[in-house]
């Protein structure tokens, strides 16, 4: 599948970077922005982990978040869930070397900087994400907020399989199997398997993947 990633922006500086260009950048950008907070801020400041979560399996998903050292892990697997992951209420969880940890332990009893966890989602349909945990920082953050996204990937740009011209926005899960099945709008309409085997292309690693629509 070949695929075409637009660069995202910086939601702290709105300055535009590819995934590799990013992470460098907020190496940067994100303690700076907490030192001009300093100045005037509105909320209290907090220990909080600039984490980086991506596709195990599809890198081109990518989310990079501030999450509060005081929340629990399945506050972060709420999260993962509504922005990228739930279709039908599967099972989750976080493991550190192959250890399972548990969902109502708070970051900072577990996290530390460097450390890479891995979060799978539906023990039948896995979806699997890499969980960085890149840095820690003091600083403040939204109101009753646990996490906050800092940058995103743009959705990819994958072209139809059938006629490789325009933009794939249907999967059919039936032929996808066979590494095909990613449709454009027109070729979807024409396919043979019919409706009821089409997903929409969503912006996540689910993309495709059990009953996941978004
Ligand atoms: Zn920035
Ligand atoms: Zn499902
Ligand atoms: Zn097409
Ligand atoms: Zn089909």
């Amino acid at each position: 599948m070949a695929t075409k990633a637009p660069k995202a922006t910086c939601l702290l500086c709105k300055s535009k970077y590819t995934e590799t260009g990013m992470t460098k950048h907020l190496q940067s950008c994100l303690p700076k922005s907490l030192e001009n907070q300093q100045n005037h801020q509105k909320f209290k400041s907090q220990p909080f982990f600039h984490i980086l979560v991506k596709g195990s399996y599809s890198p081109e998903y990518w989310l990079h978040l501030k999450v509060s050292s005081n929340s629990k892990l399945e506050q972060l697997d709420q999260f993962l869930r509504d922005i990228w992951l739930e279709c039908c209420g599967h099972m989750s969880a976080f493991s550190y070397r192959r250890n399972e940890l548990k969902m109502g332990r708070k970051l900072k009893d577990v996290l530390s900087p460097g450390m890479e966890l891995l979060h799978e989602y539906d023990f039948g349909s896995t979806t699997e994400l890499l969980v960085k945990v890149l840095a820690e920082y003091e600083g403040p953050m939204e109101k009753n907020k646990s996490v906050e996204i800092i940058a995103r990937n743009e959705a990819p740009e994958i072209p139809c399989d059938e006629c490789g011209k325009a933009p794939a926005v249907q999967i059919c899960t039936e032929c996808q199997c066979d590494g095909s099945g990613w449709l454009c709008e027109a070729c979807a309409e024409e396919h043979e398997c019919g409706e009821e085997m089409m997903l929409p292309v969503v912006n996540s690693p689910r993309t495709g993947v059990c009953g996941y629509a978004g």
